[in-house]
């Protein structure tokens, strides 16, 4: 790495401001490591593009995802975070355990005993102008999160892997009716969920079908136009209130390429039951180490894990400076 204007050196850093990053933060804080976060370019992570957040606990009659990031925001700081509007450039992790180098925004770097990564992950989108458009009205990439708002009503769900299988499944409980498109004629999901799927009486399945548009006006989404494949032709137009995308999603991890250990879908491995990576001193929390459950509330709680582990790093560590120390001598 080469060195821009040195910083300085630091306890904590810790990289990501969703729920995973700021719960970190505010553990790491009232540790007394002097957590230092960035922010990355969507401060606040994936909650501040949702509306309603009915079940994070704590919040009786349900709070906005902006306003949710916020509080958490205000409680790191409030026990000393110095959380910082910027993106990590570029890691040089110490594998012997030493100090970490950082680079922040490709102009400055700094040192850190510890780094709490918690970048998250991003759903991916049809990439629709009108997917866009009703994206928080209608729209959503987490059926776990937001189906509830469609209970009794009709909805459509795109993709047909586990994600999409599981959610579908999860919505007819709640739905009346459950569209699902798949784009082929054959599902990717795992053959114990297809049939979960299929026997569901309130889940029609439409293969070889493609979105072209989602319809709505000033309440939201009313609608869908498909693209039947096999016909090439335009197909069926459904009425559907909600429209829910489960096409898979990215773990923003670029950044760690050929330095931590990663999966084939590039989501961080971690040690079972800890958020220690391959790398001394470097912890990973939240929907960058975990496809599964993808829930603010399961990356509050590893973001936890994350600064307790950090922690004991730190004072193993100074533990171990200590024990090493050459003893003075005295007159
Ligand atoms: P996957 O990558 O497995 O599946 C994505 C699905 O979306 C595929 O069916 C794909 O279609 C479809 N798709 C992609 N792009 C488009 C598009 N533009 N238009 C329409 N459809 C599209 O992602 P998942 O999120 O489902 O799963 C990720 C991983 O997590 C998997 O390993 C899965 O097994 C695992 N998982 C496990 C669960 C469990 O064990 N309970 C639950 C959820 C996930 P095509 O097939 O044509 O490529």
């Amino acid at each position: 790495m080469t060195y821009n204007e040195y910083v300085g050196h630091i306890k904590c850093l810790i990289i990501g401001s969703g729920p995973a990053g700021y719960t970190a933060a505010i553990y790491a804080a009232r540790a007394d490591l002097n957590p230092v976060m960035y922010t990355g370019i969507v401060p606040g992570g994936q909650l501040t593009q949702t509306t309603e957040v009915d079940n994070f606990p704590g919040y009786p009659t349900g709070i906005t995802g902006p306003l949710l990031m916020e509080d958490l925001k205000l409680q790191a700081e409030r026990f000393g975070t110095d959380v910082r509007f910027g993106y990590v450039t570029k890691v040089l992790f110490s594998k012997e355990g030493g100090v970490h180098q950082v680079e922040i925004d490709g102009t400055k770097t700094f040192t850190a005993d510890t780094v709490i990564i918690a970048t998250g992950a991003t759903a991916k989108w049809l990439g629709l102008p009108s997917e866009e458009k009703f994206n928080g009205f209608g729209v959503s990439a987490c059926a776990v999160c937001d189906g509830f708002f469609f209970k009794g009503q009709d909805v459509a769900i795109v993709g047909a892997g586990d994600t999409a299988a599981e959610e579908a499944t999860y919505l007819a409980k709640l739905c009346r009716k459950v569209y699902m498109l798949v784009r082929r004629d054959e599902f990717r999901a795992s053959k114990a969920m297809v049939n979960r799927v299929m026997k569901t009486t309130n889940i029609e399945v439409l293969f070889n079908t493609e979105t072209l548009e989602i319809i709505g006006d000033q309440t939201g989404v009313t609608g869908l136009r498909t693209f039947d494949r096999e016909k090439e032709e335009e197909g069926r137009t459904l009425a559907v209130t909600g429209f829910f995308v489960a096409i898979g999603h990215q773990p923003n991890t670029a950044l760690f390429s050929d330095q931590l250990d990663m999966d084939s879908a590039g989501y961080l491995i971690t040690q079972a039951n800890s958020t220690k990576t391959n790398i001394p001193g470097v912890f990973a929390c939240g929907d960058v180490q975990d496809h599964q459950f993808r829930q603010a509330i399961t990356a509050a709680g590893t973001g936890c894990m994350a600064a307790l582990e950090a922690e004991r790093y730190i004072a193993a560590k100074e533990d171990l400076a200590t024990v090493h120390q050459p003893v003075q001598e005295t007159i």
